[in-house]
This record gives structure tokens, sequence and C-alpha cells, in this order.
């Protein structure tokens, strides 16, 4: 039967195991949460990483939004991102993204707007507005390693920007960069940084697909620049703060947290919490098999 997943527990039931050994390893962390909230106050940058929204996640969602207002201020991923390349990180930010497109990153967007928090979604322009169940079937399951969900269309798109989003470049398919040539990953760059202009305006974020390093290559970076963009984000987790000498967009290495909802709202404090406490200018930069 022709079914979109709508539920986070649909989900967990789906992948069962691999959730359940995720939570038993972040129990005991849980514990030692209230004695360290203490690290949140440290003036940084974090971008948050949403992947989906599931109607059982959307009151999940409001609740970290009103702890994290908590300790900190919202700011749009572009002023984020320019927050660090000034140096100008004076207190403790946080911004929002996501990858891949999802039609319920739209109900996201609303409880964001409602905390004016801004966000850049990361979108592969090959599968928005996509309707064919079964085109969605092979690349939620082939590509994304992920259940058929329903995808935003390009109007949706549009209110995005209208709400003051931002839209990013995430390649045309959600190519793996590590496993393409330098000729694929460059046509590839071109033609999503044509077509988003095209649609959306000026373009300047990109977020490489599947996101950890070895995702990803040194001729990946250089064609994401050279295409036009001037950002480019990983998966990695950490935060960010002041670089001790200026640092360009080229060199700057955003690292974003994955955010599951559906998580206990104290695991997802813990990486928070665990990220300030390890802040360091190591993290604005690629590591050194990148040179
Ligand atoms: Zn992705």
């Amino acid at each position: 039967m022709e079914q979109f997943m709508t539920r986070y527990e649909d989900l967990v039931r789906s992948k069962k195991r691999t959730l359940r050994g995720y939570a038993r390893d972040l129990a005991l962390s849980g514990l030692s949460l209230a004695a360290s909230e203490k690290y949140l106050s440290i003036p940084r940058v974090q971008f948050l990483y949403i992947h989906h929204l599931f109607i059982d996640e959307e009151k999940r969602l409001d609740a970290l939004m009103k702890r994290l207002s908590k300790h900190h201020d919202f700011i749009s991923y572009n002023d984020a991102v320019d927050k660090i390349l000034n140096g100008s990180i004076d207190k403790p930010y946080i911004t929002f993204s996501s990858d891949d497109g999802f039609k319920n990153n739209l109900r996201a967007a609303e409880i964001l707007n409602e905390y004016n928090a801004k966000a850049c979604f990361f979108i592969n322009p090959g599968i928005i507005g996509e309707t064919n169940f079964d085109k969605i079937n092979e690349f939620c399951i082939g590509t994304l390693d992920f259940p058929p969900v329903e995808f935003l269309n390009w109007d949706e798109v549009s209110k995005l920007q209208q709400w003051g989003h931002e839209i990013g470049s995430h390649t045309m398919t959600h190519m793996n960069i590590a496993a393409a040539n330098t000729a694929e990953i460059t046509d590839d760059m071109h033609q999503t940084y044509r077509i988003l202009t095209e649609r959306c305006g000026q373009i300047k974020h990109f977020a490489f697909p599947f996101g950890r390093f070895f995702h990803f290559s040194e001729a990946g970076r250089k064609s994401v620049f050279e295409a036009g963009f001037t950002t480019c984000a990983t998966a990695e987790r950490g935060c960010h703060i002041n670089p001790l000498t200026p640092i360009s967009g080229q060199d700057l290495c955003i690292r974003r947290d994955h955010t599951v909802l559906g998580w206990d709202m104290n695991h997802i404090m813990y990486f928070l919490i665990n990220n300030a406490k390890h802040a360091s200018v190591n993290n604005n930069f690629y590591p050194d098999t990148f040179k």
C-alpha cells in the first residue's frame, strides 16, 4: 500500500534496535545534566540540524524552543555565519537548519516562527515537488535509507522564504560526494546553484549530503565555492567560538548537531552542554585530511 510515514513512533518501530541502543548509551549522561547547564552560558554559536518533524514531535519542538530560549538568542543561519567570520560572538546563539526538504519541515518552520527563530533549509532540487509514490519510495529507501515521506513543493519552498527562512543546496539528488568523481561533483554543484538561484534568488549556503567528514572530499569542498556558494556545512557535532585570527567563509567548517525531537530532551541538552564544555577554535576548521 502506498503510505507515507507521518509519526516518529513508526520510525522508531522500523529501526527499533539502533535507536534503543542509542538511548541506552545516553541514559547515564542525563544524570549529571542539571549540574552542568552552566556551560550553556558560554558565548558560542550552535547550529541545530532538525531533519524531520513528525506529527508526534511537534509539541516536543515547542518544548525544546522554550527551554533553549532560556539560555540562547535565536539568529538566522546567515547571521550565525557572519558572527563566526567577524569574531563577534558575544553571547550564546543558536541557529537552525534542516536537510532533504521533507514536507514536515513546513510545520517545523511554523513553530520556529512563533519564537522568531529562522532556519536554513537545504534542499535537493531533483526531488522537490515529486508526488509519484514509487519514485519517492525509491529515493527515500534507496538513497536516504529512510521510510517514504512527502517532500516540499516549490510553492512551499517560496513560503519558507516569505517567512524569512533561507534556502540552501544539498546537491541535486543527495549525492555522496566522497564516492563521486570531480566532473560529477562540479556538474552537480553548478546545476543546483543555477536552479536554486533561478527559483529562489540569491543562494549562499551548501550542506553536503550524509554530513560526516567521510562523506566529503577536498575536491568537493573546492567545487562548492567555485560554483558560487559562500558557506559549507557538515553534520559533525560541535559548536563555534570566535576564531583567534580572521577566518574566510571558504575555510569555515560549519558543524551542526543532528537533533531528533523524538529523543528524550535531556539527551538533546546533553549534546549541547557537551559541545559548550568542549568549545574550541579548532571546530572552525576542517580536519587535516582536507588540506
Ligand atoms: Zn541529507
